[in-house]
């Protein structure tokens, strides 16, 4: 209990809160850059990619047919009509996928199949629809322009050229673009390993009974599944009630080396048995107030355990544990931490402006994140729940959050708010 009560930002100089951006900063400077490795294409998804891409290969890689039709030399049509059509003997079939492609010989045609070689000698295809479909002679009632439905090597991507660049976010488009190019792998940047802990003597685990005084966890399991969202990777270690030495027990035979960020929930405020605070102050971690609603109470820093094997700590963010104080403080500070550490191209959340349907009053020097309803199509949003920080029915019902600065005291019904997207 020793350090409960007291704030202790110390590169504030005192007690003075952070403001929201000080807090972003210091949490996104405890992680690291990742690594680059490779994997499959199959797990690309999501993951944003470490290295340019360059191609091998050329696409198409080879001239070839955009239609079922016949390879010809445009001039031999050139007269082809319905009234005056033209019929040539057909050499050769070939289908898409026919390797030994033989040559066209002046006054014949071939008969193509869509993405199968241009045959040397051949310059145009004519569309079957074009022709009486012949298999030993085709009659052909349309002339071709020297070039008309021939797809050329190259006309999609160069052969050398670079297809993706570094911190792309990779998605169907990209990842199919890979394979047609040849890759079987992609470099991408590698998922920070985040542990989550919570914390109080109060929780019990869903499926099981409850006792009066007692509330099923839910912190731990949300916040884990909010990483795995964010594209880091989650333990979800079992809670602990608040007694320091068993909180430090568990972080000392769990946060070790390959572990990028610890997240714990709850005992962080002002009160008696702060098992968070009251185990990590010293030990590297800083805890302190931010300018925020929900959220106020914080901590973060690096945790210095002897033995772990981690030489300058385990980066450590400590948030509240009340359930919307837990989730906005990951949004806020959290999650944008880890997709910067991925090289994510854009770690927030998109932000749009709206019109605010309803009042809403804020208190002075605390930036507000409500939870909103947004109504795109109207260009409005609306606020679910109130400002109370242990509403998670509204939190699970909210789509976004409505960013209200410290300044602000009241935001008036049609006024502008920015929102952050949550679901977007
Ligand atoms: P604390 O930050 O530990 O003082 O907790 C603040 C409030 O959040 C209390 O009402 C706790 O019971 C609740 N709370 C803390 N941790 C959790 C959790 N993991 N799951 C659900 N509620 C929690
Ligand atoms: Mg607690």
């Amino acid at each position: 209990m020793s350090a409960s009560g007291s704030t202790s930002w110390s590169s504030a100089g005192g007690s003075a809160p952070r403001t929201v951006a000080e807090h972003a900063k210091a949490v996104a400077s405890l992680l690291v850059a990742t690594a680059s490795e490779d994997v499959p294409l199959s797990e690309a998804s999501g993951r944003v990619l470490a290295r340019d891409l360059t191609s091998v290969v050329a696409l198409p890689p080879f001239d070839n047919s955009a239609m079922d039709g016949y390879a010809v030399r445009a001039a031999e049509v050139a007269g082809a009509s319905e009234a005056s059509p033209v019929t040539l003997p057909v050499g050769a079939d070939i289908p898409a996928g026919r390797t030994d492609v033989p040559t066209l010989e002046p006054g014949t045609a071939h008969r193509i199949m869509t993405g199968a070689p241009i045959p040397h000698g051949a310059d145009a295809i004519v569309p079957v629809e074009r022709t009486d479909a012949g298999t030993e002679t085709v009659t052909i009632s349309a002339a071709a322009d020297a070039g008309a439905h021939v797809r050329h090597s190259g006309e999609d991507t160069a052969a050398g050229q670079v297809l993706l660049t570094a911190g792309t976010v990779l998605a169907a488009p990209q990842i199919g673009l890979a394979a047609a190019c040849g890759s079987a792998t992609l470099a991408v940047r590698r998922r920070p390993h985040v542990l989550v802990l919570s914390t109080g003597s109060e929780l019990v685990a869903p499926g099981t009974p409850l006792e009066h005084g007692q509330i099923y966890e839910s912190n731990g399991t949300m916040l884990a599944v909010a990483v795995r969202e964010a594209g880091a990777t989650a333990e979800l270690l079992s809670f602990v009630p608040d007694d320091v030495d068993r909180f430090r027990a568990v972080l000392a035979e769990k946060a070790v080396a390959g572990v990028d960020l610890v997240l714990t929930s709850g005992g962080v405020s002002a009160g008696a048995y702060e098992v968070v605070k009251d185990a990590l102050t010293g030990n590297g971690v800083e805890f302190g107030k931010v300018a925020m609603q929900p959220g106020g109470p914080q901590g973060a820093g690096r945790l210095r355990l002897d033995g772990a094997g981690v030489e300058d700590g385990v980066a450590v963010a400590t948030l509240p544990g009340n359930p919307v104080s837990s989730l906005v403080s990951f949004e806020v500070f959290v999650r944008p931490a880890l997709r910067a550490a991925m090289g994510h191209p854009s770690p927030e959340r998109p932000v749009v402006s709206v019109r605010l349907d309803g009042a809403l009053g804020s208190p002075a020097g605390r930036r507000q994140f409500r939870r909103g309803v947004l109504d795109a199509r109207a260009g409005t949003v609306a606020e679910i729940g109130t400002a109370a920080s242990h509403l998670i029915g509204a939190l699970a019902r909210a789509d976004c959050l409505i960013d209200i600065p410290a300044e602000v005291e009241r935001v008036e019904d049609g006024e502008p708010v920015d929102v952050w997207l949550l679901d977007a």
